[in-house]
This record gives structure tokens, sequence and C-alpha cells, in this order.
């Protein structure tokens, strides 16, 4: 029986992308009854087995077990996620990359981190440029020697797709990222032939514009998927346990192995490793200060609910 992957759902249709086929040859199918009886529906980026039907259609037969699952966007087996960040206009908010980083983590993505509009630095006077400039080559530096890809781009200058492209060639992959930071734009500069609407418009009425859109993949050029809605803008941390933030700053693991206490959260116990590895610079103080933000968010959300 042949398989493909769900890149579109609508109206209770599934289009699925044979295997063999290209994406402009998508097959739209129904789910079979049984999977409404276990109470489950195929997700977009679902590999599935299907079968052909008399008038063309298809009916989805099995879902292919899913290798991760996110709830907002609806789509499974997304494997990286691209955290878009304007470097100015909005100006780069550090805590909520870290937030979004924690999600990526704790949902087993890989992450990259996509600075937006640097051509504007070089518009902004000289002692403002040069001040941007210096605080992203930091941020550039902290993530990247934690294990995160940081790719500068400019969609008025037109460079950084081709690093970021060879990035989500494997995968599935979505943006994350606040309204207005590019997401959109980014899109249009590297899927020859798409054209997005950006932000200007929706931004006024104050809310997201793919708000009431379907989510749909879209083939790179180069290889691999990306989900046409710009991802997820805000998170929480509900279905994260706060004895597992630790193990969502990555730079933590090889410190954490040695605190003197089983289970330290890294706050106040004595001979804790992490705090001492933050007191020496080997750990990035501000990470550091929104892991405690986190954690004491996380701790109020207990007690409240
Ligand atoms: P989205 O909400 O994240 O999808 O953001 P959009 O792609 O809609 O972009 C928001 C605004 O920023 C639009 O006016 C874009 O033209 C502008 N913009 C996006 N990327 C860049 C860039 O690299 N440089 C400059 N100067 N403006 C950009
Ligand atoms: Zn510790």
């Amino acid at each position: 029986m042949p398989k493909g992957l769900i890149v579109k759902a609508l109206s209770g249709y599934y289009y699925i992308q044979p295997e063999e086929g290209s994406i402009e040859q998508t097959i739209q199918c129904r789910a079979r009854g049984i999977f409404k009886k276990k109470g489950v529906s195929p997700l977009v980026g679902d590999r599935v087995i299907f079968t052909m039907t008399e008038n063309g259609e298809g009916t989805v037969d099995e879902i292919e077990p899913r290798v991760t699952e996110l709830i907002r966007p609806p789509i499974s087996n997304v494997g990286l996620a691209a955290l878009v960040f304007s470097v100015v206009e909005p100006v780069l908010n550090r805590q909520l990359l870290d937030k979004f980083l924690v999600h990526i983590e704790h949902a087993g993505l890989d992450a990259v981190i996509v600075l937006t509009k640097w051509d504007i630095i070089e518009t902004l006077p000289p002692a403002e440029a040069a001040a941007v400039g210096k605080d992203m080559e930091h941020i550039i530096e902290v993530y990247a020697r934690i294990g995160y890809d940081v790719i500068p781009t400019s969609a008025a200058g037109g460079y950084g797709y081709e690093r970021l492209a060879d990035k989500l060639t494997e995968d599935i992959s979505v943006f994350a990222g606040q309204s207005g930071v590019g997401k959109s734009s980014l899109l249009n500069a590297m899927i020859p032939g798409i054209q997005l609407e950006t932000n200007q418009i929706s931004q006024r009425l104050g809310r997201g514009k793919h708000t009431t859109r379907h989510v749909e993949l879209l083939q790179l050029p180069h290889g691999g998927y990306i989900a046409d809605t710009p991802g997820f803008s805000q998170l929480d941390f509900l279905e994260l346990g706060v004895e597992q933030l630790g193990t969502c700053f990555r730079e933590f693991h090889s410190y954490a192995e040695n605190c003197k206490f089983r289970g330290c959260t890294h706050i106040h116990e004595p001979s804790c490793q992490v705090k001492e590895a933050v007191a020496n610079g080997q750990i990035d103080k501000t990470r550091y200060e929104h892991y405690v933000l986190f954690f004491e968010e996380m701790k109020d959300k207990k007690r409240r609910y």
C-alpha cells in the first residue's frame, strides 16, 4: 500500500504527498472511521499509509508512530524549530528566546536561532548601531557556545538564507517568533513562487494574521518542509514540570551531574556546580537568571492551580 506525508488538513480532508510523488500531486483523502473511534485524528506531518479510491481520492488507513507532536501549531514529526528574532523593531527579547528554547528542548526538537533585519543596524545612528552590533555579537557567542546555530539574515539585503536553508533540508521545521519579526518575509524569500502577506495590516488589527488559516507544509527547494504558519508566538509552561526545567538548559547538564544533592534545583542548594559555573563565567549569567525566573513562575503556577 502506498505511503505518503500529510502536507495539509482542511475541512475534514487530508492532502497527502505520495512518497514517490511531488508536492503538486497531492491526493485528497478522508480518514478511516476507525481513527475517530480511537480518538486520534491524522495531523499535518504524519507519515501515513493510504489507499486510493475510485474517484481519484483516497483514504488514510494507518498513521506511522509520531516522533514529535506539537499542539500549537498542530503538526507532528517536526524536527527543528527556527526561532526568529529581529535585532531591532522589535528589539530582541532574550527572556522570550530562552523560554522558546526551554520548550524546544522539552519537545525534543533541534533549534536554530535566526536573527532578522540585520540590514537595519547599518541605518541607525553610529552610536546606536555600535551598541546593537555589540549586543548581537555577544548573543551569537553565548548561544553558539552552548550549541545553537545563530544565523543573521536580512530580507532587504538578501543574505543568510542559504545558511538557513542548509539547516532545514532534513526535517519538517516550524518558525517561532513574535509577530512582526519577519517570519513571512523569510518564507517568501526562501520559497520561489509563494507570496505570504507580510505583517503591516494584521499588526493594526492586533491579532495574528494566520489565526484562522489551516496549517500547510511547504517544500523547500533544497529539501525539507516548513510549516506556512508563523508558528507559535507564545508559549507557556503548563505541560512542563518544574523538576524538568533544569534539563532544558543544555549547558547545565555537565555541571548538574556533579551537584552535591540529587535532584538539585540549582537555586539554593550548597555545593551546586551549576551555580559555581555561573559564578566563574562558564555558564552565562543571563541564561541562569532566566532559569531562576522561570523556576519561580512555574512554582507559582503550581501553587495557584
Ligand atoms: P511576521 O509577522 O513575523 O511574519 O513578520 P513579516 O514578515 O510580516 O515582517 C514584518 C515587517 O518587517 C514587514 O514590514 C517586513 O517588510 C519587515 N521586515 C521583515 N524582514 C525584514 C528585514 O530583514 N529587513 C527589514 N528592513 N525589514 C524586514
Ligand atoms: Zn545544582
